[in-house]
């Protein structure tokens, strides 16, 4: 249940230039179905009733492209600023949390992760606010093995403890917003999500909630092939539910 007078904000990042892409088109504007990816990643907290705020953060050249051609065009009301990201990930999660004010949960997420869908949020909504510090995640499928540097297995990790961590990760912004200070005033290497950051400036745990297997992240070419299957299963499996129903 919502507490009351509580505002949660949501930072979806967008300033990427998606090299692994090797397209002229960065990956979270490239056309899946009828939209650009990012319209899909930013719709889901517009229609996510807790989130009150949409912080959209792009590189410097996207900022009017991003307001005229998605936001506007499409009526996104939530999306309150848009703001310049920086030159890694953690430095655009950073300028999105400096540009919030009175919030008391927020969600960061890739904007090249259409598919977050509403009950994933619904329930790292419900366990952020016991837990203060969140991530969506699901099992591995496949066995991982750890290299040293000449390419040989070292180590295999016991499988049945291993996750694949996604976005949505969802903090409580006080939390989020110290432990990012921290990374920017101490010396801290090799950033590839926030729950480190939490983990490792601030040693708070970080609960890994039940995602989507798929709730995939457009990197290569080979990703808009399988988001457009994901595309037509969920179109095919709406109208055949109406269906169903008529
Ligand atoms: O590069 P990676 O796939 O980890 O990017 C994840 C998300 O972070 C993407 O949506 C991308 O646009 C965003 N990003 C960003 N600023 C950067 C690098 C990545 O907003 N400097």
């Amino acid at each position: 249940m919502r507490e009351k007078k509580e505002r949660n904000a949501a930072i979806v990042l967008a300033a990427g230039r998606g090299s692994r892409m090797h397209s002229t088109v960065q990956k979270q504007y490239m056309a899946l179905g009828a939209y650009p990816v990012l319209y899909y990643s930013l719709k889901r907290f517009e229609e996510f009733a807790d989130v009150d705020e949409i912080i959209l953060v792009t590189g410097e050249e996207e900022v009017s492209y991003c307001k005229e051609k998605i936001v506007e065009a499409y009526g996104l009301k939530k999306v309150g600023q848009i703001i310049p990201g920086g030159k890694e990930r953690y430095h655009s999660v950073y300028q999105g949390l400096c540009a919030l004010k009175d919030c008391d949960y927020v969600f960061i997420h890739d904007g090249a992760r259409p598919f977050a869908d509403g009950e994933m949020l619904v329930r790292v909504m419900e366990a952020v606010r016991k837990y203060k510090a969140c991530v969506v995640g699901m099992p591995v499928k496949d066995t991982i093995k750890m290299s040293d540097e000449k390419q040989f297995a070292v180590q295999t990790p016991d499988r049945s403890r291993l996750w694949t961590v996604q976005t949505p990760q969802v903090f409580s912004y006080g939390l989020i917003k110290e432990a990012y200070d921290r990374l920017f005033k101490g010396e801290y290497s090799g950033i590839t999500d926030d729950a480190m950051v939490v983990e490792q400036t601030m040693h708070h745990p970080v609960k890994l909630v039940e995602g989507s297997y798929r709730n995939i992240k457009i990197t290569t070419p080979e990703d808009i092939l399988i988001a457009e299957a994901f595309l037509t299963a969920d179109v095919s499996e709406v109208s055949g539910q109406r269906a169903g129903k008529s």
